[in-house]
């Protein structure tokens, strides 16, 4: 598969989990990729040698996407490393759990920067080098849409603003011929949920096909709408969660 030959992306929180997942698939498929990381410089490396594997050009950036001068940076620094961005992926989040009564302004503040102002301004900073054709992905999740559940809520509000930011932003950009969409995991065996932990039980009652997800199944869906079967699909959502939210 080399639909994304020649094609640059960045993928934000590309050293762990999804992230990594969504890299090596973008790579597979011809692209040469960035990751931006935190703190896990040794992962980084680490998914950089993948992508190399595969044949692409791989590149580690440290970045905290909760300083929003670090996430311009990281944009401009993937872009002069590839040579450009053509397809910029925002998939750096966390989760903070607690109910609404109890959870600390900390994590409330975290939640926000990292999981929606890092997006805005990463998209922002995108806009200057993202040509006709390009592309923005951004990982929300099922928790957009459906909560469940208690205990996550500011974090399921978090992703549920990527929902108007993303139909927003396929109208700006819609005009340049650029798409922008988002993809809804559930759950999605990673170090944040692990499919062996102690909620994973609870998680599985919800889901159709009764099993986690794969990082690697998230990537399967960014590069079908960064490839050429995306070129009609803007403002859209796809979710990949084994049906935890039919
Ligand atoms: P992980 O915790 O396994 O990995 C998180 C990745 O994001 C790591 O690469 C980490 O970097 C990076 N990251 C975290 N905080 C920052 C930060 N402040 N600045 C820069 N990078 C950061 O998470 P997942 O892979 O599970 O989640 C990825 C995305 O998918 C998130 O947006 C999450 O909300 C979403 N999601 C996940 C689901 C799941 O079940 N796993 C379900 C639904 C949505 P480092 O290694 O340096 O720490």
């Amino acid at each position: 598969m080399s639909d994304l030959k020649g094609r640059r992306a960045l993928v934000t929180g590309g050293s762990r989990g999804i992230g990594a997942g969504i890299a090596a698939a973008l790579a597979k498929a011809g692209a040469d990729v960035a990751v931006t990381y935190e703190k896990s410089a040794g992962r980084a490396a680490e998914v950089v040698a993948r992508i190399e594997r595969l044949g692409g050009r791989g590149f580690a950036i440290q970045a905290d996407s909760a300083d929003p001068a670090a996430v311009r940076r990281s944009v401009d620094e993937a872009a002069e490393k590839l040579g450009g961005l053509d397809i910029l992926v925002n998939n750096a989040g966390i989760g903070r759990a607690g109910p609404v009564a109890e959870i600390p302004l900390a994590d409330i503040d975290a939640l926000l920067n990292v999981n929606v102002r890092a997006v805005v301004l990463a998209s922002q900073a995108a806009l200057f080098h993202l040509p006709d054709g390009g592309r923005i992905v951004s990982v929300g999740s099922t928790l957009a849409e459906r909560v469940p559940f208690g205990g996550l809520t500011a974090y399921a509000m978090t992703k549920s603003a990527l929902i108007s930011f993303n139909k927003g932003l396929a109208r700006e950009l819609g005009p340049r011929g650029i798409t922008v969409n988002l993809i809804h995991p559930g759950s999605t065996d990673t170090d944040a949920n692990p499919a062996t932990g102690p909620d994973a039980e609870a998680q599985l009652g919800f889901n159709a096909l009764g099993r986690f997800g794969k990082p690697e199944d998230v990537g399967a869906a960014v590069v079908f709408l960064a490839g050429p079967s995306g070129r009609q699909i803007t403002g859209s959502a796809i979710t990949v969660d084994g049906g935890a939210n039919a």
